[in-house]
């Protein structure tokens, strides 16, 4: 295929937008705004993690003129990740900015929910429509064990403060790692529906070295987790999306959605429509390649030359793989974390 050929944007909602090499139109961009955390999750980070110094990652100012260039290029979607995101001094305000982006349709966060009880009220307030939440433990020594530090009653209320703001939806992240807590899959459902939230389960990547376990051990695959939650639950399946990688279920008789997130079970690259900017400003066109253009770079050469930072992102999308082809068998070949990628 000539791919110099392809069209790539047209610009604004109106065109066709980003679209990449196999047709795929792109209109979600997640942003990590920190590769850091006040956590240690057993399968995101390794124990002693190094950060990167504040001058390596991009600005708030930079982050929000990036998110600016995309919309303007078509994304109607924007995921704020990280790291936590929420330790970031300045999140809560860049979201507001954001916010107020004409034709930015959703505006999303992804936390860890340690902070949320504080800032649940004025993430509403600044225009975030859904979180999500991880939680992969009801138990408090088991949370503390897979995030190394955490606290399961401080996220607990801020689920509940969550839960009091009032956001469009709310749904909580679960990693669900062989004999760490596998055995919870039906608890942790059965709290959401109590909760009226969704809940998605995710089967471990294999994203930068992590000690403690070997994630081949640990693989605990979606139709194990989809048969543990059908001993107590019935599972309707539904054509619901809400624009990411889950494939999604209702628990009969609840507003409760389950979702599962299956890289290794169920390859969900045929229908990507979604890119990441890293915390250090590389734009990462697949989350299990290393194809990445250094937008930081464009925008400190040629500071407020939004043209040219649109044209370095639509060329970006000649570069997007057609899948990631990730092998619990192999040592990982993607040195990042999810942290610094952006889940
Ligand atoms: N700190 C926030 C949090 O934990 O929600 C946002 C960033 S975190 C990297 C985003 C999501 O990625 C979380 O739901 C987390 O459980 C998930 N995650 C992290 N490392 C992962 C891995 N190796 N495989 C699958 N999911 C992972
Ligand atoms: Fe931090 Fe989120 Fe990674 Fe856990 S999954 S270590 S909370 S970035």
């Amino acid at each position: 295929m000539n791919i110099s050929a392809i069209p790539i944007a047209r610009g604004g909602a109106a065109g066709p937008g980003l679209i990449d090499r196999f047709g795929r139109r792109v209109n979600y961009l997640r942003i990590s705004i920190t590769d850091r955390c006040d956590l240690r999750c057993v399968y995101c980070m390794s124990e002693d993690m190094e950060f990167l110094p504040r001058a390596r990652i991009l600005t708030l100012e930079e982050i929000r003129t990036v998110a600016a260039a995309f919309v303007g290029l078509g994304v109607d979607k924007i995921r704020i990740t990280g790291g936590e995101p929420l330790v970031r001094k300045g999140a809560v305000e860049l979201l507001g900015e954001l916010g107020k982006l004409a034709g930015l349709r959703e505006l999303v966060l992804t936390t860890n929910g340690m902070r949320l009880e504080q800032s649940a009220a004025d993430l509403k307030t600044a225009g975030v429509r859904r979180l999500n939440i991880s939680l992969d433990s009801l138990r408090p020594d088991r949370f503390r064990a897979l995030t190394r530090v955490g606290d399961l009653s401080t996220v607990l209320r801020g689920i509940d403060a969550a839960v009091s703001a009032g956001f469009d939806r709310l749904k909580l992240n679960a990693v669900i790692l062989k004999h760490r807590n596998h055995d919870e899959v039906a608890d942790l459902a059965g709290f959401a529906v109590d909760k009226g939230i969704d809940i998605s389960f995710i089967e471990e990547m294999p994203l930068g070295r992590v000690d403690g376990h070997d994630r081949k051990e640990s693989h605990y695959p979606s139709e194990a987790i989809r048969a543990d939650l059908e001993s107590r639950y019935s599972l309707l399946p539904t054509t619901e999306t809400t624009g990411g990688p889950s494939r999604y279920f209702r628990i009969a008789g609840t507003a409760t959605r389950v979702g599962f997130i299956s890289p290794h079970s169920h390859n969900f690259c045929g229908n990507c429509n979604r890119v990441r900017l890293t915390a250090e400003g590389r734009l990462l066109l697949c989350l299990g390649n290393e194809h990445s253009v250094d937008l930081k770079r464009v925008l400190r050469a040629h500071p407020g030359d939004m043209e040219r930072l649109k044209k370095a992102i639509a060329e970006a999308m000649r570069m997007k793989p057609e899948r990631h082809d990730f092998d619990l068998a192999a040592q990982p070949v993607i040195l990042r974390h999810m942290s610094a990628t952006g889940g």
